[in-house]
């Protein structure tokens, strides 16, 4: 009787305990991906770079005389059809934390083995399973760095090796064809300019992780500040597929520490960022859709993405020129770097006084390294609804953000076109991909800010101080 592999955020064949757990079965093995209710309702960007992700898995799995079974469906029905149709026993796939994958794993864990069907869970997803890292006093870390301290030297096990032959059925079950789902279909700034900044796949992502290691963390921990510059690793997009196991990146970062690499420690740390988001979103599920801090629900923040700011924010053109270099490299590459993200993220919520929610929206709609945990984490913290919160009287600046870490202005120049005699590639592929009804053009003034730097600041503390709760 065959095992059923279920493909989800885990697209490798290496270091992956769940397909190695199938084809060590001593049985066939048949890979699945199923575009079910969770995977479509993803924002338009993460469908894409799936989609991406996902025809690379099934290129790799050919390879192995193997193949991906494409369904598409509700997931538990799919499942039923497929064991049904091929006599499987079991079925097999690695652990999801977010809500909407954690209700419908559960149902489908339950429904399966009330069928008699071995179905089975393994970790692989994150380096330490939510429910392994504990305070001294019992339960989950509300707070960033002592779990940082809890968990920094501790030995994970090895990774696993790429199974040397994935056993096939000796028929297989029929597959939908993955063209045929069009998961591009909503990209509606160019997938072609945004495909062009992707970096898919489990070899491509194991180059990206090697030379970082050679080239880059030497100097990770001045240069992941500099958006300018190409310092920090770019694995997210490859982590939130499993394109790359974060215990091969911990290895790595491990040894680079042993060889005393100089940002070795500072890279493994923000390894433990994603792994802390992962332990939050666990135990706290509501932070997806509602302040951590449940008090700060109350917190009149603007909620009507009509707004003139919201639109402005959005269309990077709120006139601040580090907040919207970060909105148009979003738009473009999918992409943005970790400083530019807190910079827009403060603005919103701090000088445009907008809810959170509205760009924790905007990002999975348009981020290839889209992750539930992550940007969950990300936008509460930069609120001041989240936990670890920067104190809510720490308002970013964006103007002497911009002094401090884009003092030659490289990276407004890459983004931003208006009044440059001849601006770069990037700042105009931004005026391709955007929608016409923008009605934005290169060789339109610069906007004056919507809100200054100040303004923004000291209204920001008003509305704060004089929160009433
Ligand atoms: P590196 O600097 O090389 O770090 C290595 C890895 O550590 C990253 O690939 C990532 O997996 C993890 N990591 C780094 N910083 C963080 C962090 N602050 N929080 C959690 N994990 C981190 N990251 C996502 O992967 N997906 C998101 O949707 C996302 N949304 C964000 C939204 C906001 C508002 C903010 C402030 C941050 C968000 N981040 C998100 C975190 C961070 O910006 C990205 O992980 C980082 O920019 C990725 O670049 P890199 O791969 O070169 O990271």
């Amino acid at each position: 009787k065959p095992v059923l592999t279920w493909f989800r955020r885990d697209l490798r064949l290496g270091d992956h305990p769940a397909l190695t757990a199938a084809c060590e079965s001593g049985r066939p093995v048949i890979p699945i991906f199923l575009y079910d209710e969770v995977a479509e309702g993803q924002g338009a960007a993460p469908r894409f770079r799936l989609g991406l992700g996902l025809k690379v898995l099934n290129k790799s799995l050919e390879s192995k005389a193997s193949r991906l079974i494409f369904r598409r469906g509700e997931a538990l029905q799919c499942l039923r059809d497929l064991i049904k149709e091929t006599d499987a026993g079991a079925v097999y796939w690695s652990r999801l934390y977010d809500p909407a994958s954690k209700a419908r794993d559960i149902k489908v864990k339950e429904a399966l083995k009330q069928d008699g069907i071995d179905a089975r869970s393994f970790s692989g997803h994150l380096l330490f399973e939510p429910w392994q890292v504990e305070t001294k006093s019992g339960g989950f870390y509300k707070v960033y760095s002592p779990m940082w301290r809890a968990v920094k030297d501790t030995e994970i096990g090895s990774t696993l090796p790429t199974p040397s032959r994935i056993p096939a059925p000796q028929t297989w079950p029929s597959s939908e064809i993955l063209a045929s789902w069009e998961m591009s279909a909503d990209m509606q700034r160019g997938a072609d300019i945004v495909r062009s900044h992707c970096m898919v796949g489990e070899s491509a992502a194991a180059s990206r992780l090697g030379a970082f290691i050679v080239n880059g963390i030497s100097n990770y921990a001045e240069a992941r500040n500099l958006p300018a510059q190409n310092g920090t690793s770019n694995l997210s997009e490859n982590l939130a597929y499993g394109e790359i196991s974060p215990r091969s990146c911990w290895h790595a970062g491990m040894q680079a520490r042993q060889e005393g690499k100089a940002g070795a420690e500072t890279w493994l740390k923000e390894l433990v960022w994603r792994e802390f988001a992962y332990h939050l979103i666990h135990h706290t599920p509501h932070i997806v859709h509602s302040s951590w801090r449940e008090e700060w629900g109350a917190f009149p923040w603007k909620t009507d993405e009509r707004l003139r700011e919201v639109k402005a924010w959005k269309q990077g053109r709120t006139g601040i020129r580090f907040v919207d270099a970060a909105m148009r490299e979003m738009y473009v590459t999918g992409r943005m770097h970790n400083r530019a993200r807190m910079i827009v993220a403060s603005y919103l919520t701090k000088h445009l006084l907008c809810h959170w929610k509205i760009g924790l929206d905007w990002f999975e709609e348009h981020l290839i390294d889209w992750d539930p945990a992550s940007n969950a984490l990300g936008w509460q913290w930069s609120a001041g609804s989240g936990p670890d919160a920067t104190p809510y009287f720490r308002v970013f600046n964006p103007v002497t953000q911009l002094d401090k870490f884009d003092k030659d202005r490289a990276y407004v120049s890459a983004w931003i076109a208006e009044e440059q005699g001849d601006p770069p590639q990037t700042a105009l592929d931004y005026f391709h991909a955007i929608p016409e009804q923008w009605s934005m053009s290169a060789s339109d003034p610069y906007p004056d800010p919507i809100v200054t730097a100040e303004d923004g600041r000291k209204r920001a503390l008003n509305a704060y101080e004089n929160r009433d709760f």
